[in-house]
């Protein structure tokens, strides 16, 4: 049974990003349904870098991460800046390489209140435990012999030179942990699941579980979504909140996202980074749509929703515990529909650096782009598919495709060609409408006695540089007479070229 949240003041959430790789998909959809709760909520959105790892995060890692958050149009009112990563807010610092005499503190104070220790097992001893779990085929749990050691035996150690972490006791009671998750409802955790983790390794740095759940607790966090991989670790930070006797944070766990194989999202599905779909031209506004519905239902027939949309209807109740399957045919969808209720300079803007690092160039005609907007919107879903077919109507671009070939060796070729441009020389104006050009079609017909594919497509590879492609009656308003003549004359080179 899911429980209904009571309405709740002072809501604090946070992204806890490792700055370690890209941001992953899955890394947006947590941010997201995070930012749709706190905003919904009228709360605060924390973005918390968890960047203890030092070996594996960087701060080229971090901008990239941030810049993409930044781009997909989330504001956060707490942490780093996007550029400069200078602090804001009032509960920093916000990076917890920068926090580390804070979990040093907090772990002194564990120790002498006799719920954690420090343990002088080397990695070899630990080693061979596994070993022996795995041959009695046991599950693995460190049995510490320092854990009833006195604190002024190990400080003489330590003062020896010896290396130690810092255990948590884990409470050696008969009693499971209950979690009441706003999106899975009770989950219920025997206690003996664990053996008595690392807070701090030897070299002091905090493992995952220690700082996040100190930074929960002093960032005075309310609210903590994240996927449903982080389930065990949430045992350890309940045991951890318990220790210090802080209230706990209210916590949801988000179903998986699943390929279309129903494995986890991996890089085996393809594209994963949010970095590889802004480059492939999809909207942020569309990747959050697709994204947000995956592990939410808005409970309406509404499939389509801007950021604020969203945020307008967010509700937990909603939020869905069975994992959601990324399929890229539906984001493909959701992202043409988003093109099409652009309006045109808005998708021009959007496009322009697309044709830019491209070198197409197209007319300065506001009127044109209209036109070319209204009559090829269906042929594309995203704004890398646009460039594709805008590249047809490039003044700047006209190139004759492999399968063109076949077509070139007709015999009948070269009689439509020669049709197609005595038409276009005769034509009294530079744009050619689609009546006209049916009209055209038909002349050349009866003039040549060519019909069929025979005819349509060498007058489509005159246009387009290949027989296959867009419908022909849209793209011919498109492109000047004068561009036109010179691509069939291209064409008819090529062909007395091939059949000389
Ligand atoms: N840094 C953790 C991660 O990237 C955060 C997990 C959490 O939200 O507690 O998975």
């Amino acid at each position: 049974m899911k429980e209904e949240l009571a309405p709740s003041k002072n809501i604090r959430v946070r992204f806890a990003p490792s700055p370690t790789g890209w941001l992953h998909m899955g890394g947006v959809r947590t941010a997201l349904i995070n930012y749709l709760f706190a905003k919904n909520q009228k709360g605060v959105f924390v973005l918390r870098v968890e960047d203890t790892d030092l070996d594996r995060s960087n701060d080229t890692y971090l901008k990239a991460q941030l810049g993409d958050l930044q781009w997909l149009g989330f504001k956060w009112d707490e942490g780093p800046h996007p550029v400069t990563l200078e602090d804001q807010g009032s509960y920093g610092p916000y990076r917890q390489s920068q926090r580390l005499s804070l979990y040093q503190g907090y772990a002194q104070e564990l120790i002498q209140s006799d719920k954690a220790y420090y343990c002088f097992l080397t990695d070899k001893e630990i080693e061979v435990m596994k070993e022996r779990a795995l041959k009695n085929k046991e599950p693995f749990r460190v049995e510490s012999p320092y854990r009833n050691k006195s604190l002024e035996e190990a400080k003489e150690r330590i003062k020896r030179g010896e290396s130690a972490v810092v255990r948590f006791k884990v409470p050696k009671v008969k009693k499971n942990y209950v979690l009441k998750d706003i999106v899975r409802g009770e989950v219920c955790f025997p206690v003996d699941m664990v053996g008595d983790f690392i807070l701090l390794r030897s070299s002091g740095l905090p493992v995952y579980n220690f700082s996040c759940a100190i930074d929960d607790y002093s960032m005075k966090i309310s609210h903590v979504f994240r996927s449903e991989e982080h389930l065990a670790n949430t045992l350890r930070q309940m045991m951890i909140f318990e220790a210090f006797g802080w209230p706990l944070p209210r916590y949801g766990h988000l179903s998986l996202i699943l390929g279309e194989d129903r494995k986890k999202l991996s890089k085996r599905h393809g594209s994963v980074s949010c970095g590889e779909y802004k480059k492939q031209g999809y909207l942020p506004a569309a990747l959050l749509n697709f994204l947000a519905l995956m592990g939410w239902n808005p409970k309406t027939e509404q499939e389509i929703f801007s950021f604020s949309e969203l945020v307008d209807s967010f509700s937990l109740q909603g939020l869905n515990p069975s994992p959601g399957v990324f399929d890229k045919k539906k984001l493909d969808w959701i992202n043409g529909k988003h093109l099409k209720q652009m309006k045109v300079e808005d998708f021009l803007e959007k496009l322009k650096p697309f044709f830019r690092k491209e070198g197409l160039e197209f007319p300065q005609n506001p009127i044109w782009w209209e036109k070319a907007i209204l009559n090829l919107k269906d042929t594309f879903s995203s704004l890398h598919e646009a460039v594709n077919v805008f590249r047809f109507l490039s003044d700047s671009f006209f190139e004759v495709h492999d399968t063109a070939r076949e077509v070139l060796l007709w015999p009948s070729t070269s009689s439509v060609l020669g049709a197609w441009e005595g038409f276009l020389n005769s034509y009294p104006q530079e744009e050619i409408t689609p009546e006209a050009f049916s009209q055209a079609c038909k002349d050349i017909q009866k003039r040549t006695e060519v019909k069929g594919k025979l005819l349509f497509m060498p007058i489509r590879t005159a246009v387009l540089g290949r027989p296959q492609g867009i419908e022909l009656k849209a793209v011919i308003p498109l492109i000047s007479r004068k561009v036109l003549l010179k691509r069939v004359s291209i064409l008819q080179k090529q062909q007395s070229h091939l059949t000389s």
